[in-house]
């Protein structure tokens, strides 16, 4: 049973991060994840602060600077966006395969980078390393979904699909608090456990992501994200990439290479971007970086088969470039 809560509606962003100050205050977005882990017990709220009605933190606005994404906008938006669709398609596709056709038009891009983890122990309740506690049950328990990289202390995968795009895309996350505004790269918005096990990104208590900004997009990148999971449908990816490589020439002049579903954080692979960039993507070439993706990676006794299924994703993602 839910613990009882009060449930606020501000009507400006000033409100909003006043309301957000008190102690126990959790933001309210779509509240496709929030809802459930207050159901579950994952966390506590004294006070629920709903966006839904500040004014400005909703839509899609292009301009010759880029695209900014209001952190509101429902995924479904996303994924269905022009621009989006075709400057920056790694995000439409990472929106239009987030859940359902329900959770995609009810979730928002904000609530996405910012969900909770979804490892079981931890959903579980469960005083795993997110919680504080001094295990993580994933090491000796059922990790058939967990991490393969970054998996010190705590081994949980990020959950969101966006985030691995975003990252690809180079965004920054522009988030406002009491202190005022600021804007933090999206490779310095997600905190990795070896830093801190006990939370997912670099917001304080009181602050909320307020937009999404994408620079512009070059004439010659493209983009993609692909992932798998148990089902095609209503799942969280086993593994994912997502891609933007500027071509010139038929050759690869830049490479970013993003993994999603793998690592505690969305796992940027520059050995794999070093061996497509400069390179023409011949099977060779994109087996090479396959072999490079998975180097490092640190499987459990569960969870090895995620190694031969990322290398997959890739080939497949790399594909759609020739
Ligand atoms: C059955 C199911 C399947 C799912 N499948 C997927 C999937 O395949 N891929 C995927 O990526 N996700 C998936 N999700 C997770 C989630 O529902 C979506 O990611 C959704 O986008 C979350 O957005 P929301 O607006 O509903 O967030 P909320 O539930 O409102 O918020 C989520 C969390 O983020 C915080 N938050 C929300 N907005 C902000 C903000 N602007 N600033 C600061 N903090 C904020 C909230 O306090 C809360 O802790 C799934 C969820 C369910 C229940």
């Amino acid at each position: 049973m839910i613990k009882s809560f009060a449930y606020v509606r501000p009507t400006s962003v000033d409100d909003a991060l006043e309301m957000l100050g008190a102690d126990g205050a959790r933001v309210h977005a779509g509240g496709t994840d929030l809802m459930g882990c207050l159901r579950d017990g994952v966390f506590e709220a004294e006070r629920v602060v709903s966006l839904r009605d500040v004014p400005g933190m909703r839509g899609v606005r292009a301009s010759t600077q880029g695209v900014t994404i209001g952190a509101l906008t429902p995924l479904a938006e996303i994924a269905r966006h022009s621009v989006i669709g075709e400057q920056y398609t790694a995000l439409a596709r990472a929106a239009s395969v987030v859940g359902t056709p329900q959770l995609r038009s009810q979730g928002t891009l904000g609530g996405n980078i910012c969900q909770r983890p979804r490892c079981p122990y931890f959903r579980a309740g469960f005083d795993c390393r997110r919680k504080g506690g001094r295990i993580c049950y994933a090491v000796g328990g059922d990790n058939h979904g967990h991490a393969i990289f970054g998996g010190v202390r705590c081994h949980m995968v990020h959950p969101s699909d966006t985030a691995a795009a975003l990252t690809a895309l180079d965004a920054t996350v522009v988030a406002v608090g009491r202190a005022g505004e600021r804007r933090i790269p999206i490779g310095d918005f997600f905190v990795a456990p070896s830093v801190d096990p006990t939370r997912e990104t670099v917001l304080e208590h009181g602050e909320m992501v307020k937009e999404i900004v994408l620079p512009p997009a070059a004439d010659d990148q493209r983009s993609s994200y692909h992932k798998e999971g148990h089902r095609r449908t209503w799942d969280f990816a086993l593994a994912g990439a997502a891609t933007a490589l500027r071509m010139t020439g038929g050759n690869v002049a830049e490479a970013r290479v993003v993994f999603s579903g793998v690592a505690p954080v969305p796992w940027r692979s520059m050995a794999a971007e070093e061996a497509l960039q400069g390179n023409t993507l011949t099977p060779e070439v994109i087996g090479r970086a396959c072999d490079a993706a998975v180097e490092g990676a640190a499987p459990m006794r569960h969870n090895a088969y995620k190694v031969g299924l990322l290398k997959g994703v890739l080939e497949k993602e790399m594909l759609r470039y020739v």
